[in-house]
């Protein structure tokens, strides 16, 4: 079975793959999801040139946060959002892509240490309509924009989705075509703020995302292997 190093390495040559066919080279940063891997996997990957983490469940994020302080690395919150977890999530990450309620946005500002860099925003759009119970509407997602763009605490950069699984490739693309539309609509919206993150596309479906945009892939599988569900409590 390869290791973490040679999926690190496949991973980042598919990246590269499908950046130069649709001339985005260099464009798109790897996001290596460790949800549900030991602190040794998140230093094996380090070891291979990989600084940036996703994590989704806060208690093993903070434990695992804890045992690599050694190392410089930068972590990101991709999780489902409580509202009696933000202060941990301002505390010890430097992005959250998940945010999708304006309460949740003013907690993470207000708990942001204001010594700190403000804590980098993505809000997570609902991009399959009611197939999928996360996300902001895309209706509705104007209005949360400008105001999480107030936020002291907070640096809005951009969107995040996750599409609901299909094998379908036209509608996966329709989905991620949607989101980078939104995007350069709040640009026009908001020209002060440094919205330059499309954060989509996971293990199965990077390509594609890339090819409509996207400059986060956030990959988890594909890196570190197949996970066993997830029975922690948060
Ligand atoms: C788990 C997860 C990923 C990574 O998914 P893989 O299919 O393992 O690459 C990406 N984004 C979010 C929000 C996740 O929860």
């Amino acid at each position: 079975m390869p290791g973490i190093a040679e999926n690190l390495s496949a991973v980042r040559a598919d990246i590269a793959a499908a950046e130069r066919k649709c001339g985005r080279e260099g464009m798109v940063r790897l996001l290596a999801v460790s949800k549900t891997c030991s602190p040794g996997q998140v230093r094996e990957a380090f070891m291979a040139g990989q600084c940036e983490f996703g994590e989704n469940y806060v208690q093993e994020a903070l434990d695992k946060i804890a045992a690599l302080d050694d190392l410089p690395l930068v972590w990101h919150f991709i999780g489902p959002i409580q509202s009696n977890k933000t202060r941990s999530i301002a505390e010890a990450f430097a992005w959250v892509h998940s945010v999708d309620r304006l309460k949740i946005a003013e907690r993470l500002s207000a708990q942001r240490d204001p010594a700190r860099d403000a804590l980098n925003v993505c809000l997570q759009v609902n991009v399959s309509g009611e197939e999928s119970k996360s996300g902001v509407a895309p209706a509705d997602l104007p209005t949360l924009a400008e105001a999480v763009a107030r936020l002291p605490g907070l640096k809005l950069r951009g969107l995040m989705c996750i599409p609901e699984p299909t094998p379908d490739e036209m509608l996966l693309r329709s989905r991620f075509r949607l989101l980078a539309g939104l995007l350069a609509d709040l640009r026009r919206r908001l020209p002060g703020a440094p919205l330059d993150t499309l954060s989509m596309g996971m293990s199965g479906d990077m390509s594609l995302a890339i090819a409509e945009g996207a400059n986060i892939v956030r990959v988890g599988t594909a890196i570190f292997g197949a996970r066993a569900a997830h029975s922690a409590t948060q």
